[in-house]
């Protein structure tokens, strides 16, 4: 075998990504090495998904001590880790019944599906429009990209499924406006994570949750990206207390496992009969033995604290980095929790990606949600030493950035 190099990516792979120049090779905690034994402090968190860190003991076990019992039955039988896994996140939430899946995307296309086919048992099929945001972000299948926000996304791949609604987001006039009898279900993130870290407002989750009670309309939402601890809560609608018909949980569900579910009240789950959906992996006994233990772990008062905590250190830096630069790099830092949206200021617009970069080259991982703004998604439990060695090396990053101008 020859030594594996990031040219061979470019060698093997459809063109779809443009990864790094450096491949890691391992992690621990909140550090990555890459194939040269460089040093990374992970704020990236793998896009929000390595929520207790990288190889984290607990998962480790458990995952271990599943791959030597039973990996993969299909859905023709049940398995112990699936249906623990499904109580737990009933118990945790106000959902009564799950679907389980691979991925944010299918777990979206679950709730859609879902949406459509609720309406059309108990209204008929007139009752099909799905109301959605721009900028919104709800993953990679056809369906999805047609109820995301952004027609880049679409474009190519047409013809695309209809009857789908693009609003302003926290625009409630808006959505009063458009909210119809048709009106079968409203997809929305209560922070839009790639969308640019943009928080829902309180009034606007109400709003929609009053308009679809009034319209016999489902209220979807995506927590993707917000949910299993990111915002210090378990998932965020509990902070804005707006509870949803369906609510779909992937990323840190399974701590950098693959695995998403799809949460509703029983009433609704019904509409998902015998034979109307499913998916082959879903419910895969390795990954829910995973995802099982992560919740144990994110569930607890003490990881759930932690995270605003951390919030406030992160933010107190930030501060400190844009005063010792004396130019007011950075305006708001918007989301919640551990779901952060540096926002660059005007002078500085557009030059994200030259931040990350920098970042990157001092051995910081970092995201960004769009040209404009830096996002942070680092591990609930990074320590704060990690924090503080993060920072510095992000200020050597904006100091570099600043001095090329
Ligand atoms: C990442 C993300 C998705 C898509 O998840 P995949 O696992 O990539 O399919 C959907 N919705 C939101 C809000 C996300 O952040």
């Amino acid at each position: 075998m020859p030594k594996i190099s990031r040219e061979m990516f470019d060698e093997f792979m459809v063109p779809n990504y443009s990864p790094g120049l450096q491949i890691p090779v391992r992690g621990e905690g909140s550090r990555l090495w890459d194939q040269e034994g460089r040093e990374y402090v992970d704020f990236a968190g793998g896009i929000a998904v390595s929520a207790l860190g990288h190889v984290h003991p607990a998962l480790v076990a458990a995952l271990t001590e599943q791959a030597g019992k039973l990996w993969h039955v299909s859905n023709l039988l049940a398995n112990e880790p699936a249906i623990s896994l499904a109580r737990k996140l009933c118990e945790a939430t106000f959902a009564e019944r799950v679907f389980l899946c691979n991925s944010g995307g299918e777990a979206n296309e679950a709730a859609l599906k879902l949406g459509r086919r609720y309406a059309y048992d108990h209204h008929g099929a007139e009752k099909d429009e799905i109301i959605a945001f721009e900028q919104g972000f709800h993953g990679r299948t056809l369906f999805t990209v047609s109820v995301g926000g952004q027609a880049s996304y679409r474009e190519g791949f047409g013809p695309l499924p209809g009857a789908i609604t693009h609003l302003p987001f926290n625009d409630v006039d808006a959505l009063e406006a458009a909210f119809s009898s048709r009106t079968c279900a409203v997809m929305v993130e209560a922070i839009q994570g790639e969308g640019g870290v943009r928080d829902a407002t309180p009034e606007f989750l109400e709003a929609i949750r009053r308009l679809c009670d009034t319209h016999d309309a489902l209220m979807i939402m995506d927590e993707v990206q917000t949910g299993v601890g990111r915002t210090g809560y378990l998932y965020a609608y509990q902070a804005y207390q707006v509870i949803p018909d369906i609510l779909t949980t992937a990323k840190a569900l399974g701590g950098g496992f693959p695995v998403a579910a799809m949460l509703c009240r029983a009433e609704v789950g019904k509409s998902l009969g015998i034979g109307t959906h499913g998916s082959t992996y879903g419910g895969n006994a390795l990954a829910c033995a995973v995802a099982g233990a992560a919740l144990d772990l994110i569930n607890t008062p003490e990881v759930l604290n932690g995270v605003e905590e951390r919030r406030q250190r992160i933010v107190a830096g930030l501060e400190e980095i844009d005063a010792r630069q004396g130019m007011g790099l950075f305006g708001e830092i918007r989301g919640r929790g551990l779901l952060m949206g540096c926002v660059l200021r005007e002078q500085w617009a557009g030059r994200a990606r030259e931040f990350l970069n920098a970042a990157q080259a001092e051995g910081l991982l970092l995201l960004v949600a769009g040209p404009d703004v830096i996002r942070m998604a680092p591990s609930l439990v990074i320590p704060s030493e990690d924090i503080d060695e993060g920072l510095a090396r992000f200020a050597r990053a904006v100091e570099s950035v600043v001095a090329s101008n």
